[in-house]
């Protein structure tokens, strides 16, 4: 009980930090990244220097990983009005359809006949979806016929799942998952996994995963109904 009770805390401490620290480095990031381009433009075009793209590219990924900090470190979310579901991942789902096609991968949904309410935030949802969806693509490989399937249903609960076709996990991948800074990826950063479960927590929801090496990955996410 006592160890529990530590971690707890630990975690709460590593959360107020990272969120602070993430917070104070966005807004130097963000001048750099402006005075980068403001110093390429006064570049002549020949002369101009491709350098520039990986300064740029580079400090993108920091950003990235910055913004994933503050919300890992976000304690708990304020619940919000109630948002209908399937409008708010029909909305996500487009553009991030558009993204996909890019990589050649299907992208398909299924939702229920019936609105379905939830507290969770738009935003919240979007960056869910996001990183799911991002992991499912990196573990498609490119010779194969990638396919995912993002599907909201409802039971006593609202479930959303994730599903993708891609190389699966075993069954050690699967233990570490959703600890902070996990990754198996050569330049991954473990915090997507990490700030969805996060936020989904938050939101008093779980998340669960399914996998079989080479056949793919379900991730299964229950949220409260809110109409009742
Ligand atoms: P990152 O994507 O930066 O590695 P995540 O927290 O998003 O960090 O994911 C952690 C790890 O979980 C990944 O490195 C990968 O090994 C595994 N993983 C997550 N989603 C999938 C998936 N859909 N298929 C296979 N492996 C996955
Ligand atoms: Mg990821």
């Amino acid at each position: 009980r006592l160890i529990e009770e530590i971690n707890v805390q630990k975690k709460e401490l590593i959360g107020m930090l990272a969120a602070n620290t993430a917070h104070e480095i966005k807004n130097p990031l963000t001048a750099v990244k402006g005075f980068v381009e403001l110093l390429e433009l006064s570049y002549d075009k020949e002369r101009s220097n491709p350098h520039f793209s990986i300064v740029k590219s580079e400090l993108d990924r920091i950003n990235e990983i910055v913004s994933q900090f503050l919300l890992l470190g976000r304690p708990t979310s304020i619940i919000g009005e109630p948002v209908e579901i399937t409008t708010v991942v029909k909305d996500i789902l487009i553009f991030l359809k558009y993204e996909l096609e890019h990589y050649n991968i299907r992208l398909i949904s299924s939702y229920p006949e019936q609105p379905l309410y939830t507290t969770i935030s738009s935003d919240q949802l979007k960056q869910i979806l996001i990183n799911l969806i991002q992991n499912a693509r990196e573990a498609i490989p490119p010779d194969r016929q990638g396919i995912i399937e993002v599907k909201v249903s409802q039971q006593e609960h609202i479930f959303l799942s994730v599903r993708d076709n891609g190389e699966g996990m075993t069954k050690q991948t699967i233990n570490q998952l959703f600890d902070t800074f996990f990754t198996t990826k050569a330049n991954g950063t473990g915090l997507g996994l990490p700030v969805t479960k996060n936020i989904i927590e938050t939101n008093g929801g779980t998340i669960s995963v399914e996998s079989e090496v080479h056949i793919g990955t379900t991730f299964i996410i229950q949220l409260p109904n809110k109409k009742d």
